[in-house]
């Protein structure tokens, strides 16, 4: 046998567990050391007006179908008008032949469009602590109603940020879509939370900010109620997950100094991303919030994940391609690299 070997997470290649949802990421450093010949180019920065009199989610512009938004000055929320869900879907399972081979069920849900100011110009980063927090203030509202719908197990807020996510307005804005199914995300980390929980007897996501935060090297930023880190996990090169300190499954257990600290960490977050590449860096987020499934969820934490896609410039992103599609996502860069360049441009903002 040779020497016993340490894994020097800087150097050699290894997999990675992600503890909430059980898959794995192949790590590959050493290749983070190559010369890099490709472009490294800066956008042009993009100014939007703060009023667009042809974006439909302007204050009193029409929407497609007609409707007209009302002049809101706050957040705003309206059912989408080209959602992919229908409320009165029956929820009828179909199984071809009974061969369980090819197989369906109708989904019932509601997806909704939330403006988070009527500013065209604004995002995340560049709106007051205030204004984020009557945006935390409408999530609240809005899982607690679309929650209680004895039909609606789930409720997901998201927001795809920039055109490369997909996001075809830059009107500040996310989604909510509320489903009678739980998605195939939450139920990884739902079973993953359940099994930690029956088997060390404590919450996943409390044990594992804790090893974090002692460990302090994948540390973003932190405030008294929230801690951002890129987890050890992490696929994206600039994924970070925002944990709350306190264990609490959903955003409507946040105390109002609690919410008033998601906004600062959301706002610190968002605005640490625009100084990576100096652009309105592209990203989905969502928040993971306990299943509205009418039973007691004592092992869910609330927490969210940022997603971006960005990998080397404005306009070097990273592709899920090749062996992360057939086998396994994979990065080049630790986890413990790029949250040491996040930490310290977020400390220099
Ligand atoms: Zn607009
Ligand atoms: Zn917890
Ligand atoms: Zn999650």
């Amino acid at each position: 046998m040779p020497d016993a070997h340490t894994l020097n997470f800087s150097q050699d290649p290894h997999r990675r567990l992600n503890a909430l949802t059980r898959e794995w990421v192949l790590v590959s450093p050493h290749r983070a050391l190559r010369p890099w010949q490709g472009e490294v180019e800066k956008l042009p920065p993009e100014k939007q007006p703060p009023y667009d009199p042809t974006c439909y989610l302007c204050p009193g512009n029409s929407r497609a179908g007609g409707v007209q938004n009302p002049a809101y000055t706050g957040t705003f929320v309206f059912d989408n008008d080209f959602a992919a869900l229908k409320r009165d879907t029956p929820k009828e399972k179909s199984d071809l032949g009974n061969k369980g081979l090819i197989v369906a069920f109708g989904e019932p849900g509601i997806c909704r469009v939330m403006c988070f100011s009527p500013r065209h110009d604004l995002t995340l980063s560049t709106m007051s602590i205030a204004d984020i927090e009557q945006v935390v203030h409408t999530w609240i509202e809005q899982f607690q109603e679309l929650g209680s719908m004895p039909q609606i197990s789930h409720v997901q807020i998201f927001e795809n940020r920039g055109s490369m996510m997909g996001a075809s307005n830059p009107h500040p804005h996310c989604q909510i879509w509320a489903t009678s199914s739980l998605p195939e995300a939450p139920t990884r980390e739902l079973s993953a939370q359940q099994d930690y929980l029956h088997d060390h007897g404590t919450c996943l996501l409390c044990a594992y900010a804790k090893l974090e935060l002692e460990q302090g090297i994948r540390i973003v930023c932190q405030n008294d109620s929230f801690v951002a880190l890129v987890p050890f996990w992490a696929v994206w090169p600039f994924e970070i997950l925002i944990c709350s300190r306190r264990h609490l499954p959903a955003m409507a257990e946040l105390t109002v100094k609690e919410r008033s600290d998601l906004a600062n960490v959301l706002k610190l977050v968002t605005s640490t991303y625009d100084r990576v590449f100096e652009v309105p860096f592209p990203y989905s987020m969502g928040f993971h919030q306990a299943p509205t499934d009418q039973s007691a969820h004592p092992e869910w934490h609330l927490h969210a994940h940022f997603y971006p896609p960005l990998l080397r410039s404005a306009k070097v992103r990273k592709f899920m391609v090749g062996f992360e599609m057939l086998g396994t996502p994979q990065r080049d860069i630790t986890a413990e690299t790029a949250a040491e360049r996040l930490r310290f441009l977020c400390t220099t903002l």
